[in-house]
């Protein structure tokens, strides 16, 4: 069995290949939006938001020393997706839910602006394409996000979305697991 981290990328890697179009809604230190950028290779574009000016220069200073040319970073919150990205065909999305890693633990994604962006670029999502979802939720805050984004998603209409949960059900202290939302027509 996959941990959670590979698995979130072996199900982007399934479905997004060079040339696309894909987007990091939680950029934070940049670590998703280097995987994004590898898979959609140079003729491909990765649109990567995150509301911290550190999240954006950190990431801007990783994929500078690796010579990264295909992500734009934008300092907005993931909820006004659709004022930068106007392609009609993503391929994937994914959102890391809750803090920065080695940052402010106060400022954190909230059910609010989450659903309204899961809600933006399911719309914006070509046929098979995925929004991964890794919800992290232990801290203030995290129990009411993933219990209002796990509601939102299991009210996705079956015949236009599949969506699945993978999640280790005996591990302690909040384990972080997956929501993932794949376009079916
Ligand atoms: N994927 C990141 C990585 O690889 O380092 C980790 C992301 S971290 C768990 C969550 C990030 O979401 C934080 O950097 C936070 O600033 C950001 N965030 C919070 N609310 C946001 C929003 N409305 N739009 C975009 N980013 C947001």
């Amino acid at each position: 069995m996959k941990a959670i981290i590979p698995y979130s990328h072996q199900l982007l890697q399934e479905v997004i290949k060079p040339g696309d179009v894909a987007i990091d809604a939680t950029c934070g230190n940049g670590n998703d939006a280097l995987l994004l950028s590898k898979l959609v290779a140079e003729n491909g574009r990765v649109f990567a938001f995150d509301i911290q000016q550190q999240a954006i220069t950190r990431s801007r200073e990783m994929l500078e020393q690796q010579n990264i040319k295909n992500v734009d970073l934008i300092l907005d919150g993931h909820e006004h997706v659709q004022k930068y990205v106007h392609d009609t065909a993503v391929a994937g999305a994914i959102f890391n839910l809750g803090y920065l890693p080695k940052g402010d633990h106060s400022i954190v994604t909230t059910s609010d602006t989450t659903i309204e962006a899961i809600r933006e670029i399911s719309a914006l999502l070509k046929k098979g394409g995925r929004i991964i979802l890794v919800i992290y939720h232990g801290h203030p805050g995290g129990a009411e996000e993933k219990d209002n984004v796990l509601h939102f998603c299991q009210e996705l209409n079956q015949k236009h979305y599949q969506v699945l949960q993978y999640q280790f059900i005996n591990q302690v202290n909040q384990p972080p697991f997956i929501v993932a939302i794949e376009k079916l027509i």
